[in-house]
């Protein structure tokens, strides 16, 4: 039961030697031999999924940092725009801000979100549809892959951004870096080969990978100056402050600026290695049948 859910290698081995219990049942982290995708093991069931973000997931920090969330969402429109159809579905979207800023640009826009988003019956026949820190929450990659093909026109595009698991922060951080979030929030952590892999094998093909530093990840922000922004982060979550919105909302906007000053820097600085990068970036097409 060690299979690399990206690529299916069955070589695998412990990735350093983390172990947690989350209600009576022990998780660790393996490797792929193959494509060096991290993976939680066991992978988490659909009913602890459905726990941790019932339990555990705290949607109002996504709330909080609306303002700095939508600025990212879009910048991403303007990024991806000559792979945008009309229709474009944001997949596991949470409260919605990029179907919001797509909508502000005059594109027909949903957000569908099986944890946060109550809404209608999802319509299918995308054009295309974008996952922004989607796949790596999923305990089977390829029913998500399946699901969205099911959703995307026949010759629609699908744009997915992970965490790089190959990136500098992985490499420096391991678990304490701010995007890997193990065991049960983060479950998979793909690289470049892995994921491609994952997508040729259901059906896309790959017309672009990118690397990319973001507002609420950064070299700057979240390796060279970490424990800074780890102090600043924790500020939001503070106790018993955190109970009123407005404190919440003003730690938010102040780490928000802050942060989006480490993004710039982080931006302007030339890495010897692309592939150093905090996020991921695959932009594919489906296959038509
Ligand atoms: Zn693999």
């Amino acid at each position: 039961m060690n299979t690399c859910p990206a690529c299916k290698s069955k070589i695998s081995k412990a990735y350093e030697q983390y172990q947690w219990t989350f209600w009576g049942s022990d998780y660790g982290l393996l490797i792929c031999g193959n494509c060096k995708t991290i993976f939680t093991d066991p992978l988490p069931s659909n009913d602890v999924l459905k726990r941790v973000y019932a339990e555990c997931f705290d949607y109002r920090w996504y709330q909080d940092h609306y303002t700095a969330k939508y600025r990212d969402c879009t910048a991403r429109v303007e990024e991806y725009r000559s792979w945008l159809g009309q229709r474009v579905l944001d997949f596991g979207g949470g409260v919605g801000y990029l179907s919001e800023a797509l909508r502000a640009k005059g594109y027909e826009s949903q957000t569908y979100d099986p944890y946060c988003t109550i809404g209608d019956k999802m319509e299918s026949g995308w054009d295309t549809i974008i996952a922004l820190h989607v796949l790596e929450h999923s305990n089977d990659p390829d029913c998500t892959i399946a699901q969205i093909k099911s959703l995307l026109n026949s010759d629609g595009k699908l744009i997915l951004a992970v965490p790089n698991a190959a990136g500098k922060g992985y490499r420096e951080l391991n678990t304490q870096w701010v995007w890997m979030q193990p065991p049960l929030v983060h479950v998979l952590h793909f690289t470049k080969k892995g994921l491609c892999t994952l997508l040729e094998r259901n059906g896309f093909v790959i017309k672009e990978v990118r690397f990319a530093e973001r507002w609420d990840a950064n070299l700057d922000c979240d390796l060279e100056r970490v424990e800074q922004f780890r102090l600043l982060g924790s500020l939001w979550g503070r106790q018993p402050y955190s109970r009123l919105r407005l404190y919440r909302k003003l730690c938010a906007s102040y780490v928000s600026s802050l942060r989006n000053k480490g993004l710039q820097k982080a931006i302007n600085k030339t890495s010897t290695d692309s592939e150093d990068f905090s996020e991921l970036q695959v932009i594919a097409k489906l296959v038509a049948q």
